[in-house]
């Protein structure tokens, strides 16, 4: 064994492999690939998959990886193999509602970019032909996708990385770490210590064990996974020719039975999510060669096969009385919210990670992490897949459980883009909770946050403020009285609870260099001023966006959403790194739990709050975005003068242990100002009339400020802030596309997200968000349009479930443009 290298890479699986050839394809080859097993069927989960790729995803980055993978793979030969066989692939809908979701999937399809086309009964049979055409009534095919050959395809690229210098160790364990000045230092290995600069761990199910050992959470749950082989079927046996041909007909999935089946040779097989979740524990898995070559498989448990066996007949009768050639249960991960977990664990610099990779999209990761390791970049937004995305409690062991067999529940199932989970919930609650409670708070969940969406004790306002009602999917998590908030808002005022918010800290004596050099506008501001700013990647993407207040001339308060806070932490800690600070000049601490965070928006919101406050709370006193301590009566707070309602109020943060308090002030004195409780529902209608850039939606990392309307937050003038040579030239350049406010022309249309905008009949773009406009009285949706196309008054369509629907550019933003409900 060599005593030094630049990276190990942990794992020689698929995603192991990958990572070795794209980071040897940029350069990188000082590098050694270790597996605990023989290369490369190594005993892991890659040994065994039977290779479906099925590109289409409601995530745009994960169906981006799988199309890369397709590519990569058809381009992998050993012995005249190809890594892929395309011979495309079908989901079969068996009831009417997974009909409709085929059309749903086909609009994904289109804002993606990836060629389907929905089949009738007689069209999925004529492509299966052992297929009995009258148990489903369509299918969606898509052309290229294919069967892999999941080993071959990891030796191939393995063989390409070693070519250009990449080194593979198979049959020897990884033990342990060794650390220096916080960064990992060193693997400790079976063979002997090996001193390194950097680890990529791709460890697969045994990632959590490696985890444990470098002091990394890495939450995923290994869970088995049945998949069989029949005997020889007559009617494969033809279009095999004999058994020649290993694949000729296309891969199936039946998500209405939680199935899906591919041909191998003359034989079926058939994989089987219809089971109760059967997890396993990590550290009870063995290394390969211990006692077993095949580690990751599991005895077949027969009673878990009895009904997908019934399904699967019902499907295909030929395979009626064939008994079973080949049946496992094979075992692979499960991240709690099914997304792979990719990037540099924040707490230890130099330890990488590329987790919960399936072989659809290994390639993808694997080029992503490459890019992300060479040039500090993923070339790509990666936000669902940051492994720093997840707040403390989603990495426990519990969590980690719930959620990854609930994935594995859900598998196939039809999940409505407001989906919510219903385990484990209740987690975290805010102060006010138990006065949601009574009055009916119909709750959604947020990093474990439970956050009214509207108020069932607010159905009486339907009576001053009707809503039209609504049914099918465009119901599903709403109420109209979502509606009603909204206009009793702009009527008076609302109380909305935003103590879910993430609040960090950024203070010392570095801090405001610091964010000077990060933030996109200027944030050297007298204290007391709120800046809203975005930070930008060195490619000029929109990293996060933020509100920041000067709380003191060493110290600011940043707030950003519930769901992205952990990213966003962790972004600044890295970029504090490389800048060299250390606690003595910059701290940044996560306060989100001191503090309970309350809206109060609307015309009377004044009125109301002056009504609790000695302090001058006047536009005068108080000018727009700025920011002071106020008493609530013998209540402390912080008082933000911004809105994200587009009306005038405030935002207020009292210490947690006085939110019930404030809360309760704030109603008594809204009572005779008609101040309303309202949800997320509401804030989130209020915001896209005001034209409110949504963070992980509308922006991110693939979309600059000046593509997203947010030139007015860069300022230029600063002599340098990371991502502005990159913003100058794209100034420089001109933009391409331009985030457009497009509303739907028919009064009734409605669309819930990344649905295709269609000009001339082709898909040009997708929805990054959209409700309904309930003062303007119009659906809006947002989407980036190419430059000649991004005007007021331009038509295009969109897309949903399957029925085009004519909508038009237009003003941006469609409510109070000038602001004057909130500057007075
Ligand atoms: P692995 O292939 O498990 O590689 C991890 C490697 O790390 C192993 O070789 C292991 O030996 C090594 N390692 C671990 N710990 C150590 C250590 N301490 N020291 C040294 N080496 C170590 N995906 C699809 O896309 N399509 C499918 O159709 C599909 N079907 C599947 C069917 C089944 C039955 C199963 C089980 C999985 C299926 N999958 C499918 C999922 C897919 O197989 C996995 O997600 C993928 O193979 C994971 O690849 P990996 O490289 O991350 O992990």
């Amino acid at each position: 064994m060599q005593e030094a290298v630049r990276l190990v890479i942990i794992g020689s699986g698929i995603a192991g492999c990958s990572a070795a050839y794209h980071l040897a394809e940029l350069g990188w080859t000082d590098i050694l690939v270790i597996d605990q097993g023989p290369l490369y069927r190594t005993g892991g989960s890659t040994s065994h998959a039977p290779g479906g790729v099925f590109q289409t995803s409601p995530s745009r980055m994960l169906s981006d990886f799988a199309r890369y993978t397709v590519e990569l793979y058809a381009g992998l030969r050993i012995d005249g193999l190809a890594g892929i066989t395309q011979v495309g692939g079908i989901e079969l809908a068996e009831t009417a509602a997974r009909l409709e979701e085929l059309k749903r999937r086909r609009g994904l399809q289109q804002s993606w970019g990836i060629d389907g086309v929905i089949l009738s009964p007689a069209e999925c049979r004529d492509r299966i032909p052992i297929l009995d055409q009258r148990k489903v009534l369509g299918g969606l095919f898509v052309p290229t996708d294919g069967v892999a050959r999941p080993v071959l395809a990891a030796e191939a690229m393995a063989r390409r990385a070693i070519e250009k210098g990449v080194r593979f160790q198979g049959d020897v364990e990884i033990l342990g770490f060794e650390k220096t000045g916080g960064r990992v230092s060193a693997v400790l290995t079976g063979e002997g210590r090996i001193a390194v600069e950097t680890v990529l761990c791709c460890a697969g199910i045994w990632g959590p064990k490696i985890g444990r050992l470098a002091g990394v959470p890495i939450s995923l749950q290994p869970l088995q996974h049945q998949y069989v082989k029949t005997e020889p079927v007559a009617e494969l046996v033809e279009l095999a020719h004999g058994a020649e041909v290993e694949v000729s007909i296309p891969l199936l999935r039946a998500q209405d039975h939680s199935l899906y089946f591919r041909q191998h040779g003359d034989s079926w097989g058939i994989g089987n999510y219809r089971h109760a979740p059967l997890p396993v524990d990590a550290e009870a898995l063995l290394a390969p060669g211990r006692a077993s070559r095949m580690p990751s498989l599991m005895a077949f448990t027969p009673e878990h096969f009895e009904e997908c066996h019934r399904a699967s007949i019902n499907l295909f009768p030929c395979i009626e009385g064939k008994g079973l050639a080949d049946s496992f249960n094979g075992i692979f991960s499960f991240p709690p919210d099914g997304m792979p977990l990719i990037g540099e664990y924040q707490d230890l610099p130099g330890f990488w990670v590329a987790e919960g990779v399936w072989i659809t999209h290994a390639g993808g990761v694997g080029r992503a992490v490459a890019h992300w390791m060479a040039e500090g970049d993923p070339g790509a937004d990666l936000r669902e897949a940051d492994i720093n995305r997840f707040h403390p409690h989603q990495t426990t062991r519990d969590f980690v459980l719930r959620r990854g067999a609930q994935q594995y529940r859900e598998i196939y199932d039809i999940i409505h883009p407001a989906y919510q989970i219903t385990d484990p919930r209740d987690l975290r609650v805010t102060p006010v909770n138990p006065r949601q409670r009574s009055l009916d708070a119909h709750f959604h969940e947020s990093a474990g946050w439970e956050r009214p969406q509207w108020y069932g004790a607010n159905a009486a306002l339907l009576d001053r403020f009707p809503v039209t009602a609504r049914t099918g999917w465009a119901a599903v998590e709403w109420s109209p009285i979502i509606g009603a908030e909204h206009l009793a808002t702009r009527a008076a005022a609302g109380l909305f609870d935003l103590s879910a918010f993430t609040k960090i800290e950024v203070a010392g004596p570095a801090a405001l260099g610091f964010l000077q050099h990060l933030c996109a506008n200027d944030v050297d501001k007298p204290v007391g001023k709120v800046v809203y700013s975005a930070m930008l990647t060195e490619r000029g993407g929109i990293k996060c966006d933020l509100t920041l207040t000067r709380v003191a001339p060493d110290r600011f308060l940043v707030l950003t959403g519930a769901s992205t806070g952990m990213s966003d932490i962790a972004w600044l800690r890295l970029r504090a790194r490389l800048a060299g600070h250390d606690d003595a000049v910059l701290r940044i601490s996560d306060v989100t739990r001191q503090y309970c965070g309350l809206g109060l928006w609307g015309p009377q919101a004044r009125a109301i709050l002056q009504q609790v406050t000695e302090d001058d709370v006047s536009h005068a006193a108080m000018p727009y975005y700025t920011a002071k301590p106020i008493t609530l009566g013998a209540i402390p707070a912080l008082a933000l003068r911004i809105s994200y309602a587009g009306e005038l109020g405030w935002e207020i943060y009292v210490p947690a242990e006085f939110g019930a308090a404030a809360w309760d002030r704030l109603r008594e004195a809204g009572a005779s100002h008609d101040l309303t409780v309202c949800g997320g529902g509401a804030l989130d209608s209020l915001r896209i009339e005001k034209g409110y850039r949504l963070w992980g939606a509308d922006i991110h990392t693939d979309y600059t400020p000046l593509e997203a309307g947010l030139a007015w937050a860069v300022r230029f003038a600063k002599p340098d802030f990371l991502g502005r040579a990159a913003l100058l030239r794209q100034r420089e350049a001109g933009i391409r596309r331009r985030l457009c406010c497009l509303t739907l022309d028919e009064p009734g249309a409605v669309v819930l997200g990344k649905e295709p905008v269609l000009i001339g009949g082709l898909p040009v773009s997708y929805v990054t968000s959209t409700n309904f406009g309930y003062s303007v009285g119009r659906q809006i949706a947002y989407a980036y349009l190419p430059i000649d196309a991004a005007e007021a008054g331009q038509t295009v369509e969109i897309e949903y479930f399957g029925v085009r629907h004519p909508a038009t550019v237009g003003a941006d933003p469609l409510f109070d443009p000038a602001g004057q409900r909130i500057k007075i």
